[in-house]
């Protein structure tokens, strides 16, 4: 009997997302490939056998009769390097004011661009360890983080380094994406700073990042300056992002198809045509129901039309001041009871589909032989309960590359 370093047995339910290595769409999302009293052998920190009753010599055994077993979480739309906090807007909020008033008034984003421009880098990997530390607790084992809170060049390259050390030093996986344009600083025009985005910073930021983004958006950038950056990204092989439509249609979500973009993410108020044609090209809709919910708005991603339309969709928190949360457990019960998915969907979308966003399916998202092993159990004996009992965290243990964490 070989010896390994840990196994998982008697799960009451193994979800392991088993399918196509590719975004997953429609029926797809719902089929979770569950294992009724599963087991799991962990080896070198790889998935090494999965099934039923497995039998083998482990350093570590884990019963976890009555759990519920899954990938680790991951957030494909993190801004989690930032400094301070904004919770005193919550009484503007309440008295009515938008997200686009808040910003307007000198608050919101250019708020936290200040405290953050003037953070030291270690205050600034303190706080986010902080941050890190919630997500492992709460599952999440891998996810994307932006800059964008510096919007100049030194400070843009200080998030990005931040986030380098983070990924080296935290268990955390953490892929990072460049988010200079993020808002339009005051001391620049929208044309000039668009400019220097792609003269001065693409350049000096060149392997500090995995993807660009763009704030697409009225009132910040045009589709047409978004098609800009997101173009001279493409030449130091930064893949497109783009949060895109998240209050009014600008176009973004077309955009994202045109440009060739992983993921374009909000789409709260995407035309159907921009919608089919991400649809038609595999793009991912990253959706965030946090924001909403935060903003109170009490309007969400049209998530059941995308998935009709074949949109293949991922979940996220959207960490960030005017979104704070790291549980991708809250996400999920946000995309059943606010967007109407269905608790299997929202499963694939915080993980699997989650993967392909951050084009790392080939080695996490869901439990197969020779995968990472990214594992959570969970204190309930279905994955039904994780939209269903909801306020909690049910989570009872994180693996992360095949060690307890
Ligand atoms: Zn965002």
């Amino acid at each position: 009997m070989e010896n390994i370093d840990i196994l998982i047995k008697n799960a009451n339910e193994l979800i392991t997302l088993k399918g196509p290595n590719r975004p997953r769409i429609m029926e797809e999302l719902k089929n979770l490939s569950i294992i009724k009293n599963g087991s799991i052998a962990i080896k070198d920190s790889k998935i090494i056998d999965i099934g039923k009753n497995l039998k083998y010599k482990a350093e570590k055994i884990i019963d976890a009769s009555g759990k519920t077993v899954l990938p680790g979480f991951i957030d494909p739309h993190t801004h989690v390097v930032f400094a301070g906090s904004r919770e005193f807007e919550l009484d503007m909020k309440l008295k009515g004011l938008s997200y686009m008033d808040i910003l307007n008034s000198g608050g919101g984003i250019f708020y936290t661009v200040n405290k953050t421009r003037k953070a030291s880098e270690k205050d600034l990997l303190s706080q986010s360890i902080c941050r890190l530390d919630k997500m492992l607790t709460y599952g999440t084992t891998t996810c994307e983080a932006k800059s964008g809170y510096g919007l100049n060049i030194e400070s843009e390259m200080k998030i990005l380094k931040v986030q380098e050390k983070l990924n080296k030093e935290h268990k955390i996986d953490i892929v990072s994406t460049f988010l200079g344009a993020h808002a339009i600083p005051k001391e620049y025009k929208v044309d000039e700073y668009v400019d220097i985005i792609i003269n001065d910073m693409l350049p000096k930021i060149r392997g500090l990042a995995n993807f660009c983004d763009v704030f697409c958006e009225k009132g910040v950038f045009t589709v047409e300056q978004s098609r800009h950056i997101l173009e001279a990204g493409k030449d130091y092989n930064l893949t497109p992002k783009l949060h895109a439509d998240e209050i009014v249609d600008t176009g973004g979500a077309l955009l994202s198809s045109q440009i060739g973009a992983i993921s374009a993410d909000h789409l709260l108020m995407s035309s159907d045509k921009g919608l089919r044609q991400m649809a038609k090209k595999r793009i991912i809709g990253v959706l965030l129901p946090g924001t909403p919910f935060s903003l109170m708005q009490n309007i969400y991603a049209p998530a059941r039309k995308m998935i009709d339309f074949g949109v293949p969709v991922a979940l996220a928190t959207d960490l960030n001041p005017n979104c704070w949360t790291e549980n991708m457990q809250f996400i999920i019960q946000l995309a059943c009871l606010n967007m109407k998915m269905t608790p299997a969907e929202a499963i694939t979308g915080a993980t699997f589909n989650a993967a392909c966003a951050l084009g790392l399916n080939d080695s996490i998202g869901s439990l197969e032989m020779g995968k990472q092993a990214d594992i959570i159990i969970l204190d309930c004996p279905n994955y039904k309960f994780l939209p269903y009992h909801i306020g909690v965290n049910l989570v009872d243990t994180v693996i992360k590359k095949g060690t307890i964490v």
